[in-house]
């Protein structure tokens, strides 16, 4: 097949460039100016349209088995589609059992591996009620089946507990070992367990109820930049070995980078401050909270610099009953946030000139396929990688509806935001997902199960 005339997004170019994409099976196989159909190719008109990789979304939480009210792996991986997204990292912590052990990891591909509809890889957890284990065993035994490993300094789930520090620091060593990256959720028990209290207790005190500042207040921006300066003093000597999921607060971020780990952002904390939760309420609500609006702005200028190097969604929706129960502290905290994820880089970032093509690039693709592995095939338009694309309108507009991204989850932040560009086509492995005039093509069970290396 071949698509023809599109303006292609390639490694390392500084704008788009007109060509020819030859797509043989699953690969691509030629790229140039011009390429002439065989006798009998197929060809895909791409004219007006612009040709991204594939985006690559490496924190999602799906849920399943155990919390499939919330999410199930059809309807994420849908929605992923739908947002251009042909990759995703399932979280291990979410799901039940969730995968800490080799066992859990085959439960949980039984009973999601069969239902994607984009390709995906998996992290193992490391918690804290298992923590010798994970050390003696689970990791190593889970490590060929998993592209990094996930483990929290605070949590609020029971079935899946926070590591002390003297834990995280085995477990970094042990994830350095194996080759794979340890991602960690660094807020600080120390800051964020007494702020709670506190916040808790200063509604009580004025004879108020609970309001999003007491949310945002009892997670400040110091539970972040003490988190961080622990996990670097833990991992020292391992640092490459240490990725921070979700940062929300710059000099944490900034901390991270000049020690030679890795962070991630999420569109969230792009788009929003703390103001917003007046507007926005508890579709805003997310661990960690948004900050400030001069975060946001400081955290945009770090992904262009790539001291951040992607940009994940932490898609975590959960329904109404959930959502909206009628105070902030029992809100659910978490959105859907995979199909609005290229979309809101494309047009806010790309579009409105804050990143450049290459900072979009390793933003959306490039760089999470490099963190995890999967570089060989992944996150670049390049002879010999798979034919995952995205192909947008630049001259459509996006308005965002919750009740139409395919999730599971309609509670969106992003409700009603107007973006530049309109998707028109996902493809992974050379075959359309999702197209806007059909929608979801691919059957369920067309993803694939990515291993560390895939190539
Ligand atoms: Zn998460």
């Amino acid at each position: 097949m071949i698509l023809k005339n599109g303006l292609c997004a390639l490694p390392g170019a500084d704008a788009l460039e007109r060509r020819d994409i030859r797509i043989d099976g699953e690969t691509i196989v030629g790229i140039a100016a011009s390429i002439e159909p065989t006798a009998g190719e197929d060809v895909f008109d791409a004219s007006g349209l612009e040709v991204f990789p594939g985006a690559i979304d490496p924190h999602v939480h799906f849920d399943e088995p155990g919390f499939t009210h919330r999410e199930d792996f059809l309807h994420g991986t849908m929605a992923a589609a739908r947002g251009g997204v042909t990759t995703v990292i399932d979280m291990p912590c979410t799901s039940l059992p969730p995968v800490t052990t080799a066992a859990n990891l085959r439960e949980k591909l039984a009973a999601m591996g069969g239902r994607g509809v984009v390709d995906y890889a998996l992290y193992g957890g490391v918690s804290g009620h298992r923590i010798e284990e994970a050390l003696a065993s689970d990791m190593e035994a889970l490590a060929p089946d998993v592209v990094g490993f996930k483990c929290y300094f605070v949590s609020g789930m029971d079935t899946f507990t926070a590591v002390d520090h003297y834990g995280f620091g085995g477990a970094v060593a042990k994830a350095a070992g194996l080759g794979r990256p340890l991602l960690l959720h660094a807020e600080d028990p120390g800051v964020v367990l007494p702020a709670t209290a506190a916040m808790k207790a200063r509604s009580i005190a004025a004879g108020r109820a609970p309001s999003w500042d007491d949310y945002v207040d009892s997670r400040p921006e110091s539970a972040e930049t003490v988190a961080v300066a622990s996990a670097i003093a833990l991992a020292k000597g391992r640092e490459g070995a240490l990725h921070v999921v979700h940062v929300g607060t710059a000099d944490a971020a900034e901390a991270v980078a000049a020690a030679g780990a890795t962070c991630e952002t999420c569109p969230h904390y792009l788009a929003f401050g703390r103001e917003d939760f007046a507007d926005k309420g508890s579709s805003l609500k997310t661990a960690p909270p948004v900050k400030s609006r001069e975060q946001s702005a400081r955290l945009w200028r770090l992904l262009e610099s790539g001291a951040i190097v992607y940009v994940a969604s932490d898609h975590a929706p959960a329904p109404e009953s959930e959502k909206r129960t009628g105070s902030v502290w029992t809100d659910y905290g978490g959105i859907p946030g995979t199909g609005t994820l290229f979309p809101y880089l494309y047009s806010e970032g790309y579009r409105a000139g804050r990143l450049s093509l290459r900072s979009f690039l390793r933003a959306t693709s490039g760089g999470a396929a490099a963190r995890f592995g999967l570089s060989g095939r992944k996150g670049a338009i390049a002879v010999g990688m798979d034919a995952d694309l995205v192909l947008v309108d630049p001259s459509g507009v996006y308005e965002v509806r919750g009740s139409e991204l395919l999730s599971k989850g309609t509670i969106t932040p992003f409700e009603g935001m107007r973006l530049a560009g309109r998707i028109r086509e996902t493809m992974v492995r050379g075959r359309t997902v999702w197209n806007a005039a059909s929608g979801i093509i691919a059957e369920a069970g067309y993803g694939k199960h990515l291993r560390w290396g895939y190539r």
